[in-house]
């Protein structure tokens, strides 16, 4: 299949070994062998704790805002006391997305929560940002509207190049593939250049999940997303994380989220980790999928233009095949105008209008109605893990009906 690259990056491994967590699922022996498996297995066991005779395979959610405490002794190290920072269930998921991730990993209640944590907490007055121009635009907007203010300065760079030189820049946070252009740009050289002017380097991963790519391998020092979307992947739960190796980094990042408060619930956190087991399912189901979609899109008359990294001939189809270890089910195209949209989505009867992306059900979104500076006619196109040929068929009458 032309939208999965399983040899892209040399580390596929979950990093066990090497993580903070290691040999908490039991040893160097144990972890060296889950290094060697395949996506499928690992998410089915990512974090799970071992068996216990009467007990569910995932613990149910511990829910406790204060915990008894010893009367006598007071509170006690490794003995959670309140839950802004103790919490069993959030950390059984931090530890299953730091092994898919390679990294310690820190949740937050929801992708805006990380991301902001990671700008707040490393950045100071004096620096500068550097961040994607054509990215997820409330970063952007949170970086106009809140770092100038306390003395940062914030500039901007397209995905695809051309960059600036990176002297000078603290934070250099790309986003790739780029939401919802689907840019992508090469993590591990940008890194180098970054580190080079003494920056640190974050990557938004929420499009490609960490099975479709791993930042950290690729000398990011943050990976950093919203689990509300593909990761969980059932559009009915906000989520999001931080993920690092260095263990100064992922301690601001964990004190920051202590301070601040941003913490998932603990039902939220059980019913993320739940939902991964299926994560490497639905997203092959959904790249073969936006393989499929992408193909017709490209040759519809009603279509003016298609992107998905997957497809070859697109403009970011060789920097994907480098780098990522599998493509999205995100597409995105680009019909005549509004109108023509909405002729699409009325003829439709599996396509979902809906905001956000990666869930279970295919959905179509005009970003220009949320005041993206979009083309008027471009629609962020999830699939979902209906039967390709159902949705081919579905998509196919749809388009039909949008030329009018
Ligand atoms: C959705 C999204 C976010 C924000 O995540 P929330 O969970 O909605 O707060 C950040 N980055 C990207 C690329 C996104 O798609």
């Amino acid at each position: 299949m032309t939208a999965e690259f399983p040899d892209a990056t040399a580390v596929p491994a979950a990093d066990a070994a090497s993580g903070p967590e290691a040999g908490r699922v039991g040893g160097s022996a144990a972890s060296s062998r889950a290094d060697a498996r395949g996506d499928g297995t690992r998410v089915v066991h990512a974090g799970v704790p071992a068996p216990v005779a009467g007990e569910p395979f995932l613990p149910s959610p511990v829910f406790g805002a204060p915990y008894h405490l010893d009367p006598v002794a007071g509170p006690q190290p490794g003995v959670d006391g309140y839950g802004r920072t103790d919490n069993r269930t959030y950390r059984l998921l931090e530890q299953a997305i730091g092994e898919l991730e390679g990294g310690e990993c820190v949740v937050f209640a929801s992708g805006m929560a990380a991301i902001t944590a990671v700008l707040l907490a490393t950045l100071r007055g004096g620096d500068t940002v550097l961040l994607p121009g054509d990215g997820y635009y409330l970063t952007r907007a949170f970086a106009a509207e809140h770092l100038p203010g306390r003395g940062i300065e914030v500039r901007t760079m397209p995905t695809a190049g051309p960059y600036p030189a990176f002297d000078g820049v603290r934070l250099l946070l790309l986003e790739t593939p780029s939401n919802p252009g689907l840019d992508v740009c090469d993590v591990a050289d940008l890194a180098a250049r970054a580190h080079a002017c003494g920056g640190l380097v974050a990557v938004d991963n929420t499009t490609p999940t960490p099975l479709g790519q791993r930042p950290l391998d690729l000398g990011a020092d943050f990976s950093v997303a919203s689990a509300t979307k593909a990761l969980t992947g059932h559009s009915d739960m906000l989520l999001g994380y931080v993920c690092a190796r260095d263990p100064e980094l992922i301690a601001t990042i964990r004190t920051w989220r202590a301070r601040t408060g941003g913490i998932p619930g603990a039902f939220e956190a059980w019913l993320a980790h739940r939902s991964l087991g299926t994560l490497d399912l639905r997203l092959a189901r959904q790249t073969a999928n936006a393989a499929a979609v992408s193909e017709l899109l490209a040759g519809h008359p009603a279509v003016a233009s298609v992107r998905w990294p997957g497809r070859p001939g697109d403009p970011a189809f060789e920097a994907a095949a480098r780098q990522m270890r599998r493509v999205p089910g995100v597409v995105t195209f680009t019909l005549a105008d509004k109108a023509a949209v909405e002729r699409f989505l009325a003829a439709s009867d599996l396509v979902f209008a809906a905001t956000s992306f990666g869930g279970l059900h295919t959905t179509a979104d005009r970003r220009a109605q949320w005041g993206d500076d979009a083309p008027e006619g471009l629609v962020r196109f999830s699939c979902g893990v209906e039967d390709t040929t159902d949705l081919v068929a579905d998509v196919r009458r749809a388009l039909d009906a949008a030329l009018g």
